[in-house]
């Protein structure tokens, strides 16, 4: 028997409406052709399958399509907006200083650590918050940027965008977020965000892996350097044959998720609520952060998680973070948030999805008291 998938946050399973729609864009009989030949036919189709693509990703975020560029998912997006506004913005202005806190996806922290920067990794409080006095403190004129996502991988915790974005551009700087967790869960959009760069992903909201966007604000003082050189597609931002049907793929999946948003929104919330009933009764079980409902991050007091995985071979799900799970390292994003370092060796994460069902959570549930209790009585 297969394992009940509750990784949702580390990637999902296509819906099968987005494979349908890719399965158009491959073959003979479908688009197939190059979007950027204008030569003929098979081009001119690919290239509205495309346009088609950016209007709905656009749409779904209050973006203008112009203000889309394609990319091969969110790590690519981060290190792009990060690395490509570095690059064409930092001499010019003389600002050097990037700003992100220690809980941001490796993606953000990497890029930024890579960068001949002046950057600053603020750390969160214990319930993943940005302090927004350090935050304050650490703005100068010098900040060229300030990087901060919206719904936390590891524990869905929500941070106040907004009031970032308001600060950071009160001292000049940019504002970029990383959005991969975030469309599919909560509404996502950029105008009320007031984001400057915003990442995108399709794979963790039912479509494919290997494509996303960044989104770039249409605005005389962002700029960005393109970070591979070739056929000057997106205007510039981004060479590379476009793969149409990996672009319907994101945008259908894109779609999906917003025509469902509110109605699983709710019923994610149900579930969460089971679980924390349940581990109220099992004891010993700390909540770690409170955000998204799909997203649920425990600490279990006296199990080892790997224990733990090993007991509920039945279950799919992931310790810590996905990206590190080849090390027995705990995650980062719980240290940054003061857990130490035993604590983040016994926290799981459950993520669920949009095929999620109420029957899955109640075999969560029995083989998480079974696994627990019974590791803690040997
Ligand atoms: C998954 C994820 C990424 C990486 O996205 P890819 O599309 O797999 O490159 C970046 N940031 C966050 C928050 C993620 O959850």
């Amino acid at each position: 028997m297969k394992a009940l998938y509750f990784d949702n946050a580390s990637t999902t399973p296509v819906d099968p409406a987005v494979a349908t729609k890719m399965m158009s864009c491959l073959a003979i009989d479908g688009f197939f052709g190059n979007p950027a030949s204008t030569t003929h036919g098979y081009g001119w189709m690919a290239s509205e399958e495309v346009e088609w693509s950016r209007e709905v990703v656009a749409d779904s975020i209050d973006a203008d399509p112009r203000e889309i560029v394609w990319t091969s998912g969110a790590t690519e997006s981060d290190n792009l907006a990060i690395r490509g506004s570095f690059e064409a913005l930092s001499e010019k202005t003389g600002r050097h200083r990037i700003i992100t806190l220690a809980s941001e996806h490796k993606a953000v922290l990497d890029t930024c650590s890579n960068l001949d920067a002046d950057v600053v990794v603020l750390k969160p409080r214990f319930d993943g918050s940005i302090d927004m006095e350090a935050l304050r403190r650490a703005l100068t004129p010098q900040t060229l940027l300030v990087s901060v996502m919206l719904v936390n991988n590891e524990t869905g915790v929500i941070q106040p965008v907004r009031d970032i974005a308001d600060m950071a551009h009160a001292s000049g700087a940019l504002m970029h977020s990383d959005l991969a967790q975030s469309v599919g869960k909560v509404v996502v959009d950029v105008k009320s965000l007031g984001i400057d760069l915003g990442a995108l992903s399709a794979h963790k909201v039912h479509g494919p892996k290997g494509v996303g966007a960044l989104y770039v604000k249409r605005d005389q003082s962002i700029k960005i350097a393109e970070q591979q050189h070739g056929g000057q597609h997106e205007r510039g931002m981004r060479s590379g044959t476009l793969p149409t049907h990996q672009l319907v793929g994101m945008a259908e999946a894109y779609r999906l998720a917003s025509l469902d948003l509110t109605t699983m929104f709710s019923r994610l919330d149900e579930f969460r609520l089971m679980l924390e009933g349940a581990c109220e009764l099992i004891g010993g079980i700390r909540f770690n952060g409170r955000g998204v409902p799909h997203i649920v991050n425990l600490t279990i007091e006296g199990v080892e998680a790997e224990m733990l995985m090993a007991a509920m071979p039945d279950i799919a799900l992931s310790t810590g973070s996905a990206c590190n799970s080849a090390t027995l390292e705990p995650s980062h994003v719980l240290r940054s948030m003061g857990h130490s370092r035993k604590e983040g060796l016994s926290s799981i994460r459950i993520s669920m999805g949009r095929f999620t069902t109420r029957e899955e959570v109640v075999q969560l549930i029995q083989s998480l008291q079974r696994a627990v209790i019974g590791l803690r009585s040997q």
